[in-house]
C-alpha cells in the first residue's frame, strides 16, 4: 500500500470512530436529551402517547425518567400506545414558541432515524397515563405491573427508595449494624392475631410470622451488639380497614443497648431531622414536641393529633410530635390487667418498685414513647424490662400462670438472667411516613405490591387454596372448605351486600350451582326468565357503560342510540368486563355505580315485583324488589329493550 493510501485509511477510520464514540449517545435515559441537542441518541422505552398527523406521526416517548417528544415518519404509524421501542434520532431544539414548559424535556424533541419495536402490546386493560387515582384499586391492584407504570407510582417508588437509603445512611454514621432476625418465628405478642406457617418436618406444629422482631432484637442487645437496626417486614393478621395495608407492612426497627428514653428519641428526632432535610421536606417544629399522655388527651381528646393548620396541610408540612408517660397496663372487658403497648418495655423508674410488687397498677407509667406525625401514630417504642423479674412481673399482673410464662417467655426470662444490658428501642413505620410525606391518600400508594383491601395479593390470588396431598403431609385437614372463589369475586358481593345493609333493603340470597346464562340462571332459581336482571357491559362511543335488561328480552340498540345521542354502541369483549367488573360474564350483577360506570335500566326491570341477579358470583344469586334495586343503584331508567 502506497503512503497516501495508508494516510486515507487512518483518515476514514478516525471519523468514523469520532463520529461513534461522540455522536451517538447510547441507551441514554429521556431525562438526559435535553443537553445532547445536535447530536444522535439511542432511546429505550414505552409509547406514552402518539398523534398521527397523516405523513408525520408524533409520540411521546417515556421511560422511568420522563417523557419527550419523537418525530417519526409513516413508520411511526404501526405504533401503539405502551409498545416498547427503540429510537435512534437527532436531538433538535424546539422553535421558542414551540417549546412545552410542562415536561421537562420540552425545549427539544427528537427527530427518529431508527425505529425498532422491541415488543408489541395487547390493548391495556387499564390507563397508566392517568394518576390512576379514579380507577377501582382492586383492578389497579389486579394489574399492578401496569399500574406501576405511572410516574406518580414510579416517583412514590423511588422517594422510598431514597428514604431508606438516607436512613442506612444515618444509622451507619452512628455506628450501628443492620442485623435481619428470623420471618419463621414463634408467636410474639404485639396486639394482633399471627399468621401462622405449618411445619411438614413436625406435623401439627406451625410457624408464626413475626408481628414484629421485638424480642429477637432484645436478644441481640443481650449477645453484645449494642446498636442494631433492620428494615424489617412485619406481619400481623388484622382485620382489613381500608386506611391499613393488610397483612404486612415495613418498619425501621432499631434497638440500643446502655440508653435512656431521651436517648432513642434523640437519635429517632436526629435522623428525622437530617432525613427530612435531604429530601426538601418541611418539618413544622423542631425540636419536635413532646406532650405526655394526658395532656395529649386533655389537649387533642386523643394520643394521635394534627398540629398544622390548614395552610400548614394544603404545603404539606410535617408536624412531629412525641407522646410519652402512658399507662402500663389498662383493664381488660373481663377485668384483669393487659399492656397498653407493649409487655416488654420497663416502667419509668419511679414506678419500678410497684411493678415488682404488683401494686397501684393503674397508676404505673411506661417508658413508652409514641412518634405522632400529621394525625397518626408513625412509631413507637420504649425502654425495655432488662431483668427476668421485672418481665416476669409484667406477665404475672397480666394474670398468665408461672408455667404459661415459661412456656411463652421462658427463653426471654433466662436470656435476661444472664447479664442483659440495660436497653431500649423503637420501631417508625416506613409506610405510614411515606404516605404522610407523600400526602397520598392511602397507604397502598407508597408499597409496590401490596395486598388489596380485602386481603388478596397484588396481582397473584394468594391466599389460595393447598392441594389434597400437600395438606396430608402437613398434617392439616381443612373442616369447612369454604369460598374457593378468588376474593375479587367475593368483594364484589361484599360491596353489594354492605350497599343493601347501608340502605336498609331488604333481599334474599340464594346459592346454587353455577350458571352461565340467564335461561340456565332461570332454571336453577326457578322463575321466569323475564325476572332475571341481565346486566350487560357495553361500549358506548368507546367508553363502558352497563345496560340492564330482563332475562328474555335484548337491548334494542338503534333505540337506545337515538334516545341517548350515542354514534358507536357495541358489547364489551370478556376481558373488559372483567377488567371493568372485577367478575366474569355471566356474574355481572345490575349495579353499575358500584363499578363507576353510567347504568341503564329498561323500565320493565323497576315494574318487577321481584327480580333476580347474579350477585358477584355464577353461584350467588339475590332477589329483592325491583323498586328497591331503582333504589340501591340510582339507574338512568328508560324503554329501550326488544
Ligand atoms: N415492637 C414494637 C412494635 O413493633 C416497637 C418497639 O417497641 O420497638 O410496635
Amino acid at each position: 500500500m502506497n503512503c497516501h493510501y495508508t494516510f486515507y485509511f487512518i483518515l476514514v477510520n478516525n471519523i468514523k470512530k469520532l463520529y461513534d464514540y461522540e455522536v451517538i449517545m447510547k441507551n441514554l435515559s429521556i431525562e438526559k436529551v435535553v443537553d445532547k441537542v445536535g447530536q444522535v441518541v439511542e432511546l429505550y422505552g414505552w409509547v406514552d402517547t402518539k398523534r398521527d398527523h397523516k405523513k408525520i406521526v408524533f409520540i411521546d416517548l417515556r421511560d422511568r425518567t420522563g417523557t419527550v417528544q419523537v418525530v417519526g415518519g409513516e413508520d411511526f404509524k404501526a405504533l401503539s400506545e405502551e409498545d416498547v421501542v427503540y429510537i435512534k434520532g437527532l436531538v433538535k431544539s424546539r422553535p421558542d414558541k414551540m417549546i412545552n414548559a410542562k415536561i421537562k424535556t420540552g425545549s427539544v424533541e427528537i427527530e427518529a432515524k431508527e425505529l425498532k419495536i422491541l415488543n408489541k402490546t395487547k390493548t391495556l386493560p387499564i390507563p397508566v397515563n392517568s394518576d390512576g387515582h379514579d380507577i377501582d384499586e382492586e383492578v389497579r391492584l389486579k394489574y399492578r405491573y401496569l399500574d406501576l407504570r405511572r410516574p406518580r407510582m414510579y416517583k412514590n417508588l423511588a422517594l422510598r427508595s431514597k428514604f431508606i437509603d438516607l436512613i442506612r445512611q444515618y444509622l451507619f454514621k452512628k455506628e450501628f449494624l443492620e442485623i435481619e432476625t428470623p420471618i419463621l418465628s414463634e408467636t410474639t405478642p404485639e396486639g394482633a392475631r399471627d399468621f401462622i406457617v405449618p411445619s411438614r418436618f413436625q406435623p401439627g406444629k406451625f410457624y408464626a410470622l413475626p408481628q414484629s422482631p421485638q424480642q429477637y432484637k432484645q436478644l441481640l442487645m443481650v449477645g453484645g451488639i449494642e446498636k442494631y437496626f433492620q428494615i424489617a417486614r412485619c406481619f400481623r393478621d388484622e382485620d382489613p380497614r381500608s386506611d391499613r395495608a393488610y397483612g404486612e407492612f415495613t418498619q425501621l426497627d432499631v434497638e440500643m443497648s446502655f440508653v435512656e428514653r431521651e436517648d432513642v428519641m434523640n437519635l429517632i428526632e436526629g435522623m428525622m431531622i437530617e432525613v427530612y432535610e435531604k429530601l426538601n421536606i418541611p418539618i413544622k417544629q423542631k425540636p419536635f414536641p413532646v406532650f405526655t399522655y394526658s395532656e395529649a388527651i386533655k389537649k387533642f381528646g386523643a394520643d394521635k393529633f394534627d398540629l398544622r393548620t390548614a395552610d400548614e396541610k394544603a404545603k404539606n408540612i410535617q408536624a412531629f410530635a412525641w407522646v410519652v408517660d402512658f399507662p402500663f397496663f389498662e383493664k381488660t372487658p373481663e377485668g384483669g390487667w393487659t399492656f397498653t403497648h407493649n409487655p416488654f418495655s420497663a416502667p419509668k423508674p419511679e414506678f419500678m418498685k410497684d411493678l415488682l410488687e404488683k401494686k397501684n397498677i393503674g397508676n404505673i407509667l411506661t417508658t413508652q414513647y409514641d412518634l405522632v406525625c400529621n394525625g397518626f401514630e408513625v412509631g413507637g417504642g420504649s425502654i425495655r424490662n432488662h431483668t427476668p423479674e421485672g418481665l416476669k412481673s409484667v406477665f404475672e399482673i397480666m394474670g398468665l400462670a408461672e408455667d404459661e410464662i415459661n412456656l411463652k417467655f421462658g427463653h426471654m426470662i433466662e436470656a435476661l438472667g444472664y447479664g442483659a444490658p440495660p436497653h431500649g428501642g423503637i420501631a417508625p413505620g416506613i409506610d405510614r411516613l411515606l404516605t404522610c410525606i407523600t400526602g397520598e391518600t392511602s397507604i397502598r400508594e407508597v408499597i409496590a405490591m401490596p395486598m388489596t383491601s380485602s386481603g388478596r395479593t397484588a396481582i397473584m390470588k394468594a391466599p389460595s387454596t393447598v392441594k389434597e396431598d400437600k395438606l396430608k403431609e402437613l398434617g392439616i385437614s381443612v373442616r369447612s372448605s369454604g369460598e374457593t372463589k378468588s376474593v375479587l369475586t367475593e368483594s364484589v358481593f361484599e360491596k353489594i351486600k354492605n350497599l343493601l345493609d347501608q340502605k336498609k333493603i331488604e333481599y334474599k340470597l340464594m346459592e346454587h350451582k353455577a350458571v352461565f346464562t340467564s335461561e340456565d340462571a332461570a332454571s336453577v332459581r326457578k322463575t321466569e326468565l323475564k325476572l332475571g336482571a341481565k346486566a350487560l357491559i357495553m361500549k358506548a362511543d368507546k367508553k363502558p357503560i352497563m345496560i340492564v335488561v330482563p332475562g328474555d328480552k335484548k337491548v334494542d340498540t338503534s333505540l337506545f342510540k337515538k334516545t341517548y345521542q350515542i354514534k358507536d354502541l357495541e358489547m364489551a369483549k370478556p376481558d373488559e368486563v372483567k377488567t371493568v367488573t372485577g367478575v366474569e360474564i355471566g356474574a355481572v350483577p345490575p349495579f353499575g355505580n358500584l363499578f363507576k360506570i353510567p347504568l341503564y335500566f329498561d323500565k320493565t326491570i323497576v315494574d318487577n315485583e321481584t327480580v333476580f341477579f347474579n350477585a358477584g358470583s355464577h353461584s350467588k344469586s339475590i332477589s329483592m324488589k325491583g323498586l328497591d334495586l331503582e333504589k340501591a343503584t340510582k339507574p338512568i331508567v328508560g324503554s329501550f329493550s326488544k
